[in-house]
C-alpha cells in the first residue's frame, strides 16, 4: 500500500505512476489515481482492482495535468473491488481523497454525522471525504479538513483534492508514514522516500497530527490547531 501525490510544473501522471510502481514491492490489491481535467474542470478518477500496469493502461489517454494523487490499496474495510479502491470522493464529488491506514470509529462517525449521505463504497475511507464535504458547507476548506481530522480514531496518511480549488493538494498524517519532497519543479508527497527520488531535491518526513497545504511553489505545514510548523527539509542523498 502506498500514496503518491504531486503539484507543480511537470506531468503529475508520470510522477504518480513511477512512484506507485516503486512502491509495488509493499504489496497491494488495487490501484488508482486522480488527475485534473482542465477542459471539463473536474478531477477524473481512474481506479480498479489489479496491478499498477492496469492503471497505466486505463489512464493512457488522460488529459495532461500538473496536479494529481495516486494510491495502491491493501484492503482493510470492504471487499477488494473497483468501488472500494481509491481515490474515493464525497457525495457531490467536490473532494477526492486517497488514504492509507484504518479509521477505527468510521461506523460511529457515519451514524453521528452522515445519516443522509449517499455512500458508493464499503470503506472506512469514504467517511473522511463525506465528513469534509459536510463540514465544508459551513467552514472554510482548511477548517473543514481539520475538524474532520480531529474526529478520526485510528491511522491515516491522507491526500485530499478540492475540485473548487485545483491549485492545491492537502495532506495529513497520523501513525502512517507520509513525506514531503521539494524541488524547483514542484511538491511531491508520498508514503515512501523511494517515490520522491528523482523528483525532489529535499524531503521532510511529516510528524503525527500534522496538516499540509501544498501549492505549485509553496508548502505549509500546520498542527491540528492550524498553527504553522517550520518544516526542516533535508537533502535527499543516495548511496550509489
Ligand atoms: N482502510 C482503507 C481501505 O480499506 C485503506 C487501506 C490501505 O491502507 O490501503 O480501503
Amino acid at each position: 500500500c502506498g500514496i503518491v501525490g504531486f503539484i507543480g510544473n511537470k506531468n503529475a501522471k508520470d510522477i504518480i505512476l513511477n512512484g506507485l510502481t516503486k512502491l509495488e514491492y509493499r504489496g497491494y490489491d488495487s490501484a488508482g489515481m486522480s488527475l485534473y481535467n482542465t477542459r471539463y474542470q473536474i478531477f477524473d478518477i481512474y481506479k480498479d482492482v489489479g496491478r499498477v500496469q492496469h492503471l497505466i493502461d486505463s489512464a493512457k489517454n488522460s488529459a495532461l495535468s500538473n496536479i494529481g494523487i495516486g494510491h495502491t490499496r491493501w484492503a482493510t474495510h470492504g471487499k477488494v473491488n473497483k468501488e472500494n479502491s481509491h481515490p474515493h470522493y464525497s457525495q457531490s464529488r467536490r473532494f477526492i481523497i486517497v488514504h492509507n491506514g484504518v479509521i477505527e470509529n468510521y461506523q460511529a462517525l457515519k451514524s453521528q454525522y452522515l445519516k443522509y449521505s449517499n455512500f458508493t463504497s464499503d470503506t472506512d475511507t469514504e467517511v473522511i471525504a463525506q465528513l469534509i464535504e459536510t463540514f465544508s458547507e459551513t467552514l472554510h476548506v482548511d477548517n473543514a479538513i481539520l475538524t474532520t481530522l480531529k474526529l478520526l480514531k485510528g491511522s491515516y496518511a491522507l491526500l485530499i483534492l478540492d475540485s473548487q480549488d485545483p491549485e492545491k493538494v492537502y495532506a495529513a498524517k497520523y501513525k502512517s508514514p507520509l513525506l514531503i519532497g521539494k524541488s524547483d519543479e514542484g511538491i511531491t508527497i508520498a508514503s515512501d522516500l523511494m517515490a520522491l527520488v528523482g523528483y525532489s531535491d529535499t524531503y521532510y518526513p511529516l510528524e503525527d497530527k500534522t496538516f499540509v497545504v501544498a501549492s505549485r511553489d509553496d508548502v505549509r505545514v500546520f498542527n491540528l490547531n492550524h498553527e504553522l510548523i517550520q518544516p526542516n527539509f533535508k537533502k535527499i542523498e543516495l548511496d550509489h
